[in-house]
This record gives structure tokens, sequence and C-alpha cells, in this order.
């Protein structure tokens, strides 16, 4: 339904105006709250029971779609993250996780305080079903009643939030992870609420490593220190899962050491892309090509974009710094991945610097040439690359921090050589 729709159901009902309806609509949805919540919201302010006039269906977890206006469901909580939010203006703490049964799992939100936790087995009555990314999820609001249920519900999901780091989706609350902090500073920011302090770092566990930012300071964490954060939750940040640690989290020193590997986890490139941006990851593979916008090019002075004919995206007219660059597009025959190589490693592989860069093009009256030798380097061999890895609309990005012809297996070398010898 489309926000009018809306507006024009709400108004007949309440028997109000409909532009007004309209902008409070809008104003609410404008906070990200869900659209049944929102118009529950208006019902009230306007003295209606918040209720809706659909009646909930009884469904198995894998019947749930958007088309279904509320649900009643049986189902076994896994997880139960706690986070809060600015809801017209004033704080309003949420909860969010996951429920299952033994034909699926879905994504709640719970808008006011219910009785349930981990493990438990409830009955979920009148539940609003809103979609989110194309998934349906569930909202728990004033008119959604929580018991517990007759028997437990089987399910073949884990309960409980404990993850490895590796496995850590933007989106995911309620999670459990046990880290070692590598790298830790304090900073203030321009909050909500004027300026705050807060813990900007980075994590890791065995399996990966990943930025981690504590909205609410907590004395355990600290540089080197093994730790059991407990209710976090995971967004994205420059197209990597980030670590959000809050005033509801739990943090528990811990009497081991994580082990954090200096290295970074080495993936096959298809693995890597499959799991959704990496903050430090080293993939291998042959460079097939070298894209446009590679060797020599002019950023803008105020926002750092590449200035394309003079122009800036966003500043127009703009006299562009010149800089050095490669987008290489490395594969591993599980997947591809556009390297990206910034100022020095492209002076490395190019052999010279801006200044370079410069007097080549000059002399041969084209730009192009500073990619063109960029590309005889390395096309066709294979590099070791390690950096920060983002997969999103604008596909997958290595953001290299590390860029090296890899010499690993020489055996395979050998053979290719030998191949190339058959020919
Ligand atoms: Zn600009």
């Amino acid at each position: 339904m489309q926000l009018d729709d809306h507006a024009e159901d709400l108004a007949s009902d309440l028997g109000v105006d409909k532009a007004e309806v309209k902008d409070d609509l809008q104003s609410l949805l404008e906070y990200n709250v869900p659209v049944e919540e929102a118009k529950a919201s208006i019902r009230r302010k306007h003295g209606g029971d918040g209720g809706s006039s659909a009646t909930p269906t009884t469904r198995s977890l894998a019947d749930v779609t958007p088309d279904d206006g509320s649900v009643t469901t049986t189902v076994r909580v896994l997880t139960k993250g706690t986070r809060s939010i600015r809801y017209q203006g004033e704080d309003r703490v949420i909860r969010e996780g996951e429920f299952a049964d033994d034909t699926g799992r879905i994504s709640y939100t719970a808008w006011e305080e219910f009785d349930f936790e981990p493990g438990d087995s409830i009955t979920v009555g009148n539940a609003n079903v809103r979609e989110w990314e194309g998934n349906p999820e569930l909202n728990l609001g004033t008119n959604t009643t929580v018991a517990a249920a007759g028997e437990a519900v089987e399910t073949p999901y884990e309960v409980g939030g404990d993850r490895d780091l590796i496995d850590l989706e933007p989106g995911d609350r309620g999670r459990t992870v046990e880290v070692t902090v590598v790298d830790l500073e304090r900073r203030t920011i321009d909050g909500r609420d004027g300026e705050t302090e807060i813990l900007s770092g980075v994590v890791a566990d065995e399996s990966a490593r990943l930025p981690l930012t504590d909205w609410d300071p907590h004395a355990e964490v600290e540089a080197g220190s093994s730790v059991r954060l407990s209710d976090v939750y995971v967004r994205e940040y420059r197209g990597v899962p980030q670590v959000n640690v809050t005033e509801y989290s739990t943090v528990e020193r811990l009497d081991r050491t994580v082990e954090a590997p200096d290295t970074a986890p080495r993936l096959d490139i298809g693995e890597a892309v499959d799991a959704g941006g990496l903050f430090d990851v080293e993939l291998v593979g042959n460079v097939i090509q070298v894209r446009d916008g590679s060797g020599l090019i002019e950023r803008c002075p105020d926002c750092g974009r590449v200035v394309q004919n003079g122009q800036c995206r966003s500043h127009g007219d703009v006299e562009g710094d010149d800089d050095l660059r490669v987008k290489a597009i490395l594969d591993d025959g599980t997947g591809t991945v556009t390297a990206v190589l910034g100022t020095d490693l492209t002076a490395e592989v190019y052999g010279g610097g801006i200044e370079d860069a410069k007097t080549a093009a000059r002399d041969a009256m084209d730009k192009e040439v500073v990619a063109d030798t960029i590309r005889d380097r390395i096309v066709g061999r294979e590099y070791r690359v390690r950096g920060s890895l983002s997969v999103d609309e604008y596909g997958a990005n290595l953001d290299a921090e590390e860029f090296v012809e890899s010499a690993d297996d020489p055996a395979a070398r050998a053979r290719e050589l030998l191949a190339g010898v058959a020919r």
C-alpha cells in the first residue's frame, strides 16, 4: 500500500482530515517506524484503541508473507537484542532478534517490553508482518500478546547469539562474541545528544578482524584485553560489518586469551564475496584486467572523488588534484573482486610517483600511457592482496593495503610454465 492509501484508510476509520493524518504518518515513517506501528500510534492519538481491523491468521513461519496483515504464531526465541532509537523525539528501547519453529525462522522487533528470553517457547498473538529487504518480519506492538507455549517448540536452529566474527552480518542483533581488542582509541563525536565520548577500534578472534564501536565506553574494553561482548549489534560501516557495543551490552573480561592471528584470514574470492564484506582479508588471484579510471587520475580537492572532464559529481567544475590509482580485477576461479590500490601501492607497481607519471603523460600527450604501463606489468600475473572487502551496489571492492606478487606455490607456477612451453 502507498502512503496515500494508508492515510485514506486511517482518515476514514477515524473520521479525521486526511492531510493531517498523512503528515503524521509521513513524519513517523521518516523515523523508520514500521507503517503498522505508525498507524496504531496515530489511531491512539485520535482516541482509537490502536487496533488493526484485520483478524490475525495462525501461521507456521515458513508460510508468513508480507501480505499477511497480522499473524499468530508459536515459536522458539533464538535471540533477543536491546537497542534504543529516537522515536518522536524520545528515546525508546526496542528489542530485536529472531524466532524459529520447525519450518523456518523470522526476524522480529518488539516495540513494547515482553516477557521472553532466548530459548523460551511462546505463542505470539497478533503480530504485524512487514517486509524488510524482501523478507517478512514480525512487529510486536501494543496489540500483540505473548504467552508461554503449551509445549517446547522444536527447531533445527541454534538458540542463542554466540557467533564467530566471520559469521556476523549487518542487521544482526543480540549477538555474543569473544574477542581480543587489538586496537582502540577514545574519540569525541557530535552525537544526537551533543558531544559524546566513544571507543573506536578493531577486535579479532581466530576467524576474522572487525571494526568495533563502544557507544557507552566500558572500562573492560581496552587494547590487548580478551573480552566476552554480549548483546551487541552489527551494522554496515563503509561496506563491512561493524560490531556495536551499547549501554545494553554486557562486557566481561575473559580469563583466557582469544588468539588473534597477525595475518588476515585467506579466503577464496567467491567465499569472501558471499560473506558480504570483510574488514581484513587476504585474497589470491590473477589480475585479468586493469579497469578504466586507473593510472593518473584527478581528484576533487573538496571531497576526494575522482573528477571526470573537470567535473566533480558533487562540486561541479573543479581544479582537480593529480593522484595515482589502480582498479584491478582479481580472479581465482571462484569469483572476482576489484582490488583498489591507492597512491603508494600504485606508485610501487607503476615504478614511479605522481611526477613521473605526469612526465610520461606529457611526453606521450596521453594520460592513458600510465594505465597502459601498469597493465603491462600486472595483467596475467598472480597477486596476494590484503585489505578491506566491501560488497554493495558498487560491486565487490577490495581496498588494498598489501599487493604482492604471489610466490606461494612454486609447483603450480612450474606447471603453468611447462604448460606454456608445451603450447
Ligand atoms: Zn567534490
